[in-house]
């Protein structure tokens, strides 16, 4: 691929980096990506997949929202391996604090018109009863999504494939600017546009790009059907992602269509190996088990971790890079980027070819980040 011109060069194979494709090249543009391992071998393949709409900011909210609605039209063209299932999310309350929260939810939700309904403690437990006692309630959000990620990814890059898309997956790329992406075996791809799309390595061949690694682990257990219908998130929850300092886990727990459970979640700064840490798994099993004691029976058959893309306002980093007129990042998308990669990639592919976007992107453009800082 020495040399070759492409409209469209893009860094990282993630699922990001893989619906970045996907719409480039069903507009009919000649698409490169590159990536130095795998198609969704990164924070990909590593995250949960719950499409979950969100309300931290009115930029969140709207971003999780399109995305969501995006995912709903794909529904019926997605292969089976991919396990889409409208599962629908229930935030637990522990106490009557956390009630007041899920009817903040409910109205803000409301307003916006996603449905919602609030569950009291009997209503919580008829539809999960393997919830401990002693939970206030919770809000139902119908609408929400579980999928698997890695299948995700791998659909929206065939598809960008049979579009045209070339990958060249085994290439790092060290350098990326001015029109070329410079790799390690020191070859050089061309293209007009370079998108920046390598998740929590994006700073490293980009600098300045306010992007630190957040770790979280998993673990899934084996088959056990029916134990959970619902993805179960406690509302401490937006606690624990709000906190940009201090390490933390929260109960966060998902049904695969396997009849597995997938048990979550950690975060964590300035832990940059891959290795399982043992305190935070610990803490993490300990917060599941005060939630739902039944998953101490249970057989874990595997245990993982993965890293998020963390940005200082919490928000994804969508649009020309200042300074490279070449340059344009679809980057720091944390632990929201299987919901957000499909409104990431029309966001993105509108501004460059000046369409109207479906919503506003003043809050995800690169140029708002150079203002703050991590705090
Ligand atoms: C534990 C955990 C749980 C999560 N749960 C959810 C969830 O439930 N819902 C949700 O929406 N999101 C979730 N996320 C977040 C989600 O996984 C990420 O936001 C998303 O996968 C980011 O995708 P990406 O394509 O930007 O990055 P990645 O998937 O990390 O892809 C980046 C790619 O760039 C490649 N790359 C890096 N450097 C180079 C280089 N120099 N040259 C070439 N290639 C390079 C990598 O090999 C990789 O393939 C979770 C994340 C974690 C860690």
């Amino acid at each position: 691929m020495n040399d070759a011109a492409y409209d469209v060069v893009i860094v990282g194979a993630g699922i990001v980096g893989a619906a970045c494709a996907d719409e480039f090249a069903r507009r009919r543009m000649r698409v490169a990506v590159v990536d130095r391992e795998v198609v969704g071998s990164g924070a990909t393949a590593a995250g949960m997949g719950h499409i979950v709409v969100m309300d931290d900011s009115e930029g969140q909210f709207a971003l999780t929202r399109y995305s969501q609605k995006l995912w709903q039209e794909l529904r019926a063209e997605l292969a089976d391996d991919v396990e889409y299932e409208q599962s629908g999310t229930i935030w637990v309350a522990a106490d009557e604090e956390e009630m007041a929260e899920v009817h903040r939810k409910h109205a803000f939700y409301g307003e916006r018109s996603v449905p919602t309904e609030i569950l009291d403690a009997s209503a919580l437990k008829r539809l999960e009863p393997n919830l401990g006692d002693g939970m206030a309630g919770g809000l139902l959000v119908p609408e929400d999504v579980v999928l698997y990620p890695p299948c995700a990814a791998r659909f929206l890059m065939e598809r960008a494939q049979r579009h045209g898309a070339e990958l060249l997956l085994g290439a790092s790329a060290v350098e990326i600017g001015q029109g070329r992406v410079r790799l390690a075996d020191r070859s050089e791809i061309g293209g007009g546009i370079l998108v920046n799309a390598a998740g929590a390595w994006s700073s490293e061949f980009t600098p300045g790009i306010e992007i630190k690694k957040r770790k979280g682990h998993l673990v899934i257990t084996d088959r056990y059907p029916g134990f959970l219908r619902h993805q179960l998130v406690e509302l401490g929850y937006l606690k624990s992602a709000h906190s940009l300092s201090t390490d933390s886990v929260a109960f966060n727990v998902q049904p695969r269509r396997t009849g597995q459970i997938l048990i979550g979640s950690s975060r964590q700064y300035g832990a940059e190996h891959k290795e399982v840490d043992q305190h935070m798994l610990t803490r993490m099993l300990q917060r599941a088990l005060e939630y739902m004691p039944g998953i101490g029976a249970m057989t874990a058959v595997r245990t993982w971790t993965g890293f998020r893309a963390a940005t200082p306002d919490k928000l994804p980093l969508i649009g020309p890079w200042p300074g490279d007129k070449s340059l344009y990042l679809a980057t720091g998308h944390e632990g929201l980027g299987i919901t957000t990669s499909l409104a990431t990639a029309k966001l993105l592919v509108d501004q460059i070819t000046g369409s109207k976007t479906e919503i506003p992107v003043e809050a995800y453009l690169p140029t708002r980040a150079r203002e703050t800082a991590h705090v």
